[in-house]
């Protein structure tokens, strides 16, 4: 089953194969604005192709508990109840 993102459109393999250590460590790259490293550390670990590691970083929240997409606070699920984007709160 891919991913699927209600407010882009985008569909992708998900990254289910990352580990927590992985998953905070991408989080804190995109935090840090390093979205090329952050792509690098979900295609060595999830042996991710670049578009679905691209697709997944993209999707992580620039700030903890936020959409990436609109900044709503997010709530249990990982869609956005303000703007349906799907989120990675890592
Ligand atoms: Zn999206
Ligand atoms: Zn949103």
């Amino acid at each position: 089953m891919p991913e699927l993102c209600m407010n882009c459109g985008g569909s992708w393999t998900p990254p289910d194969l990352i580990g927590a250590d992985v998953r905070r460590e991408v989080a804190r790259l995109v935090r840090n604005d390093r979205p090329m490293a952050a792509i690098k550390q979900l295609r060595q670990a999830g042996e991710m192709s670049l578009g679905d590691a691209k697709a997944v970083m993209e999707h992580v929240t620039r700030s903890p508990g936020k959409c990436h997409r609109c900044s709503a606070q997010l709530e249990r699920s990982r869609s956005c109840p303000n703007c349906h984007a799907l989120n990675y709160d890592w």
